[in-house]
């Protein structure tokens, strides 16, 4: 066989595994790594390994699973990708983001093909080799220096067994100084004494050892620092250096993560693994940033009027993105998120300095999210709405402004005499739920004079988008007579409604997009900085 003139760089690879329990927080440690290689002067692709049998998270529930992250080419994956946007400051793409049913479901569409050519077809080399071709794929499409590559879920769980088994399978292929594994794990304290306990620790080594692979480095979890015999302890008995014993005690803001990983020097010896000399980090700006976000004293409470309020994670970016704007702000958000079918909504919103009314899907809590949207336009609280957001506010408005009695979406009512909002024309015909949405980024103008483009500073403007609902053309005009502002229109054909708002209002808008997935640690988004700051007023 010929060779190809230029051989295809080998990648450098990063395994990321959990241990003990899930939920240890590697999307963290991913982004936090990530993001320190970065500031050495690496090109740093991350790739999220979701084990679950669903196609990709679009179909998941957010009280299940928390957020749905939309990236710029519209895929719906796993939040876990939006802290690697949000710390590292890259557009990822929904390659970035695969789980075992997309696996699985090509592996078969090979086969039903006939490009096995009569084999017989098995995880191992089929599915691996899968896996392994993908984990590579990015890395080249990315021009990348290096992918981190974070395995979801715990070690031991049946469905993440290809996916290890392909990790160890590249180590053996690429070398140890190509492949780096680093495993997540935590402290245990028992009661009633507290005492810290490392056996855990011990234990989730081991199952990952009895797979082929044995760590380069553990992040250790823990809500106390480890003292160094525990340090040394943990070292003996799973064969890794000290040094290499990398502590992750509980911080305030995850943003701060970063900061101890650096003090550990982990990004150094990342480097000195992969046998890469370095230079000197920017960590300057990042250091400074979580400094001033953790000296802030001065707190604004905002509300998040939803109904996914249990999951912690459900509107985890629209938090993010309050938490970056706060930061760059000098001000603590205090974001309370409240149930919109609480029978006390009203009351706990008049203690609110700004109102957020996120995304969402359904009928349910339609009817105190209209209330909590009027009681802001009335008493000229400062308001975003993001995605239904918008669509609610245009159905208040409608109602209470318009007196179009009984206006309302069709997404819950269909026979309402107002469709206010109604589906998109080339959504009608869709009847699977995967992936059909109008996902992803889109151009959008913003009219002259208001506020989207004050805020913005531009008329030219990006953002992702992840809905099936859009305001309906014919009631354009009767919004606008009663005053409603359409500041923003899609691009090319100006049909859509990005943006609304309300001139006369401190601070009032709303837009069909998600700018929440946009927002970074580093830069703010404009929209989310305007809340805030409307609400210092
Ligand atoms: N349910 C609405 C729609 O499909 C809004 C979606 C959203 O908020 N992401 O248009």
């Amino acid at each position: 066989m010929k060779r190809s003139k230029k051989s295809k760089k080998q990648p450098n690879l990063i395994f990321i595994t959990g241990g003990t329990v899930s939920g240890i927080g590697k999307g963290i440690s991913v982004a936090s790594l990530a993001a320190l290689l970065k500031m050495r002067g690496l090109e740093v692709v991350p790739i999220k390994i979701d084990p679950y049998l669903n196609r990709d998270a679009g179909t998941m529930n957010p009280y299940q699973h928390g957020e749905v992250f939309v990236t710029e080419d519209g895929a719906e994956t796993d939040l876990d990708l939006g802290h690697y946007e949000r710390f590292i400051n890259i557009n990822l793409d929904g390659r970035s983001n695969f789980t075992t049913g997309s696996v699985y479901e090509h592996v078969i569409g090979l086969e039903r093909h006939g490009d096995y050519l009569g084999k017989t077809i098995q995880i191992i080399p089929h599915v691996t080799d899968e896996i392994k071709r993908r984990i590579v794929s990015v890395f080249h499409s990315n021009g990348a220096d290096v992918a981190v590559v974070e395995i979801g879920g715990t070690v031991g769980d049946i469905e993440a067994e290809p996916f290890l088994e392909a990790a160890r399978q590249m180590f053996r292929e690429h070398g140890p100084n190509r492949v780096i594994f680093i495993h997540v794990v935590k402290v245990d304290y028992v009661f009633p004494s507290d005492e810290e306990k490392t056996k855990p620790i011990q234990q989730s080594v081991a199952l990952l050892r009895q797979r082929g692979i044995q760590p380069d480095f553990l992040i250790v979890r823990s809500k106390r620092p480890i003292d160094l015999e525990n340090i040394e302890k943990i070292s003996l008995f799973t064969n890794v250096p000290p040094k290499h014993v990398i502590p992750a005690v509980d911080v305030s803001t995850i943003y701060e993560v970063p900061v101890n990983f650096r003090r550990s020097g982990f990004d150094e010896l990342i480097l000195k693994k992969f046998g890469r000399r370095f230079g000197k980090s920017n960590f300057a700006v990042w250091r400074r940033a979580v400094s001033k976000m953790t000296r802030a004293k001065k707190v604004v409470p905002i509300a998040l009027v939803g109904k996914y309020i249990e999951h912690d994670d459900a509107y985890l970016s629209v938090e993010e993105a309050v938490a970056h704007a706060a930061a760059a702000s000098g001000v603590k958000v205090d974001l309370l998120r409240i149930d919109s079918e609480s029978p006390v909504l009203l009351k706990k919103l008049r203690e609110m300095k700004g109102i957020i009314v996120p995304g969402g899907f359904g009928k349910r809590g339609i009817d105190g999210k209209i209330r909590a949207i009027r009681f802001a336009r009335e008493n000229n609280i400062p308001f975003l709405g993001l995605c239904l957001g918008l669509q609610v506010a245009v159905i208040e408005f409608a109602r209470n402004v318009c007196h179009l009695g009984g206006a309302n979406s069709t997404e819950f009512n269909r026979r309402t005499p107002h469709p206010v909002i109604d589906i998109m024309p080339e959504q009608k015909k869709v009847k699977d739920k995967g992936g059909t949405m109008r996902l992803g980024t889109y151009k959008a103008t913003l009219a002259k004079n208001s506020l989207a483009r004050r805020l913005y500073g531009t008329p030219l403007i990006f953002e992702r988008h992840r809905h099936r609902y859009e305001v309906n053309p014919k009631y354009h005009s009767i919004l606008r007579r009663r005053g409603l502002v359409l500041s923003g229109l899609n691009l090319p054909d100006r049909r859509l409604v990005e943006f609304i708002e309300l001139p006369e209002a401190k601070f009032f808008i709303a837009t069909q997009a998600h700018p929440e997935f946009k927002s970074r640690f580093l830069k703010p988004h404009p929209l989310f900085l305007g809340l805030v700051r409307a609400s210092l007023m």
